[in-house]
């Protein structure tokens, strides 16, 4: 078996992997490049024909795993997609909500890179099937979704073929979040495609220490009569503070103040994750169970169109807004950094990972201030970061996750992190002497799994 890396090789976006096994060829995700300069790459030609693959896997709905389906349906493909029902149901909201973002593209006389008819035929390949249930994607390759923790419907796969198993983790959750079961242990596996976006960083905090750490930014809001603004991405971080805020609102335990949900994409997934409650931990199970609407508290106000968004302006302070985009690399949090960044009075929260060259990564960094809508504003508010909130396991998670089937895998692949996080995961591994073979993963090159 051999695997190709096209993307997220050196760097958090445009996950790409061609499995080839025996004349088979299966692609592992088809991610989107995000970040400075991404539209270049985006549109670059493919390194493979799209015609002549047999399947494509997905393993969760972020755009830096599914972003370039349609394109890569527009440019030929026309064979099935596996993935589970609730990525099958994101999906779509995710490619109309970056076609919308790309509609500049249109007005500026540049193609986009897909539109309405290629995300509609690209729906209609989508495969869904359960976690745990064996699919045959092609004769001699069967796959089954695990449990990835990440997102709603997210899956690390294990893909059988020819007596060797290989799994590709996608994006592996933390531990203890809100709504979603923690990562199911790794299956025994010859080899393993392994994330490394904390490969170099371990979380602070716990699960309490989070929580707490939420409700004293609450408290500390209404007592300044500040803004506290909270990037958020809009598919699981946002749905996961709107449960928090559940918790803490309806607990008594932070004052009454207004939450505005100011996120059209995270508002449109709020009833997918409503009809998935087979993806619930045992918690949000009982919450459900009590007649508990976790998305729904007093205070909370969900803006339906831009004019609810601008009105937000109005409304004095207390006051809480959650929205996107999570790197504040655009959405429509960039409005409101614009006018509440310069508040010293005012917070801003970090809960997820900020990549480079997003506004996110200059303000934890500690720029004095960023260039927003063609103006330099001021970075005065003071900004927290909570990285328990984030969406991928730390250092110490995946190196525990790696080993959890009881037997160590005999090859591992590292991709989808930065150079620094890789190397250090890959050092990390090395140090623990189990496993005999570790490759960070390069752009383009194509490697040798043991078992043919
Ligand atoms: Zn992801």
């Amino acid at each position: 078996m051999k695997l190709t890396f096209y993307g997220a090789a050196g760097e958090v976006t445009g996950s790409k992997t061609l499995i080839e096994a025996g004349s088979r060829r299966i692609l592992l995700d088809c991610g989107l490049i995000q970040g400075e300069g991404s539209d270049l790459r985006n549109r670059a030609p493919w390194a493979f024909d799209p015609k002549s693959l047999d399947a494509v896997i997905v393993t969760h709905a972020h755009l830096d795993h599914i972003g370039l389906l349609p394109r890569l349906v527009k440019d030929g493909y026309t064979g099935p997609v596996f993935t589970t029902e609730p990525t099958r149901e994101i999906s779509r909201f995710m490619w109309e909500d970056e076609a919308k973002v790309r509609d500049e593209d249109t007005e500026a006389g540049i193609e986009p890179l897909f539109d309405q008819e290629d995300i509609d035929t690209t729906y209609s390949l989508l495969r869904s099937s359960k976690y745990g249930e064996s699919v045959r994607v092609v004769p001699g390759f069967d796959i089954t979704f695990r449990d990835a923790g990440h997102v709603l419907g997210s899956a690390f796969v294990e893909m059988r073929v020819g007596g060797l198993t290989l799994v590709g983790s996608g994006d592996i959750g933390n531990d203890h979040v809100p709504i979603l079961r923690d990562t199911e242990p790794m299956t025994k596996a010859d080899a393993v495609i392994l994330e490394s976006t904390y490969g170099n960083r371990t979380h602070d905090g716990s699960e309490a220490g989070r929580e707490d750490l939420l409700r004293q930014a609450l408290i500390q809001t209404a007592e300044r009569k500040a803004v506290l603004m909270i990037p958020a991405f809009s598919l699981e971080r946002t749905q996961e503070i709107l449960y928090e805020l559940n918790g803490l609102v309806e607990g008594g335990a932070v004052p009454k103040m207004s939450v505005f949900l100011d996120s059209p994409l995270a508002t449109s997934l709020l009833p997918i994750f409503k009809s998935h409650p087979e993806c619930y931990d045992e918690q949000a199970k009982i919450l459900r169970a009590m007649g508990d609407d976790f998305f729904s508290f007093p205070g909370l106000k969900i803006t339906h169109n831009y004019r609810n968004s601008l009105a937000i302006d109005k409304v004095k302070s207390p006051k809480v807004i959650i929205a996107g985009s999570g790197m504040m690399s655009g959405g429509r949090i960039m409005r409101h950094l614009g006018r509440y960044l310069q508040d010293a009075n005012n917070l801003l929260l970090v809960i997820g990972f900020q990549g480079q060259g997003t506004i996110g990564r200059q303000i934890v960094d500690g720029a004095e201030s960023v260039m927003i809508d063609e103006h330099m504003v001021p970075v005065r508010a003071e900004v927290r970061q909570i990285e328990s909130f984030s969406a991928h396991g730390d250092r110490d998670k995946l190196l525990r996750w790696l080993k959890s089937s009881g037997q160590a895998p005999g090859q591992v692949w590292l991709n989808h992190g930065e150079p620094e996080a890789a190397e250090a995961l890959a050092q990390g591994i090395r140090e623990g002497g189990e496993i005999e073979q570790v490759t960070v993963a390069a752009e383009g090159v194509t490697y040798e799994a043991a078992g043919e």
